[in-house]
């Protein structure tokens, strides 16, 4: 036994495909493992790319519905439901941890969409733990979500477990479905570049927009904004990341994903 404080992992992982919710591969395997190897949290708060609004909302609700937000996939996937509990308090407690930044409650419009609960169908398949949704605010400067993320780490020392969910490369406009396990090398060049900048210094992470395949890798910034969360917290702990998984999907897709701390709960 040793006294040290409990402090929960943070995670971003990369989700590709909602198809990724109904099917098995190394992905979801290591999401599995995450999910079972971390101390049981209190709340999970996921930062999807899938709610990309103007404002930082939290989800309040007791009991968040399950979004089905994507059109034109097998029957199945739309009826995928993950009936997590919603945490109204814990809601209440990350608008105050992360002031003077403004998180207003949402007790009505959302709930949880496809980059959430496609990850925690396997992370945590027994849905049994409250989930929290935070929204990514479309107005604001990527340096806001860097500092909104380290705002956010004293949670992580009250058994909050944060997971920001998107794709470091993810241009659907460049999908080439001869590669389902592939890169273009545009892509593989930006993967590579997030990564050294996650393994070493993620405070960091911002230099990825001056790189010259931004532009191909994040044509809409909604699914690296994420990342940003999770290099922020990583910021406040003065740490680096850990490789959870690695890979490509589809040429134009990534599927790495990281991991903060100590997955047992032992240290930032
Ligand atoms: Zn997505």
């Amino acid at each position: 036994m040793n006294d040290k404080k409990l402090v929960m992992p943070a995670a971003f992982l990369g989700h590709g495909s909602p198809m990724n919710a109904v099917e098995q591969n190394r992905y979801t395997e290591a999401w599995h493992r995450l999910g079972a190897r971390v101390p049981r949290p209190r709340a999970i708060l996921c930062i999807s790319a899938h709610w990309y609004v103007n404002e930082t909302l939290v989800t309040a609700m007791a009991q968040p519905k399950t979004i089905h937000d994507f059109y034109g996939f097998p029957r199945g996937l739309y009826e995928v439901e993950y009936p997590a509990p919603g945490a109204p308090q814990v809601a209440g407690e990350i608008a105050e941890v992360v002031k003077p930044a403004a998180v207003n409650l949402d007790t009505q419009s959302w709930g949880l969409d496809h980059g959430t609960w496609s990850l925690l169908v396997h992370a945590f398949p027994a849905a049994d733990v409250p989930v929290l949704q935070l929204s990514i605010d479309a107005t604001q400067p990527m340096e806001y979500h860097v500092a909104l993320g380290s705002r956010l780490a004293p949670l992580r020392e009250r058994g909050i477990m944060i997971i920001a969910s998107g794709n470091v490369v993810h241009n659907l406009k460049c999908i080439d479905w001869r590669r389902p396990d592939a890169a273009f090398d545009w892509s593989r060049r930006f993967d590579e570049a997030a990564r050294e900048i996650m393994v070493s210094n993620p405070a960091q992470v911002l230099r990825l927009q001056d790189h010259a395949d931004f532009a191909n890798a994040a044509p809409s910034p909604d699914h690296l904004i994420p990342l940003l969360y999770l290099a922020g917290l990583a910021e406040a702990a003065e740490v680096s990341a850990d490789v959870l998984v690695s890979g490509y999907a589809l040429g134009s897709l990534s599927m790495t994903a990281y991991t903060l701390g100590d997955l047992a709960g032992g240290s930032a």
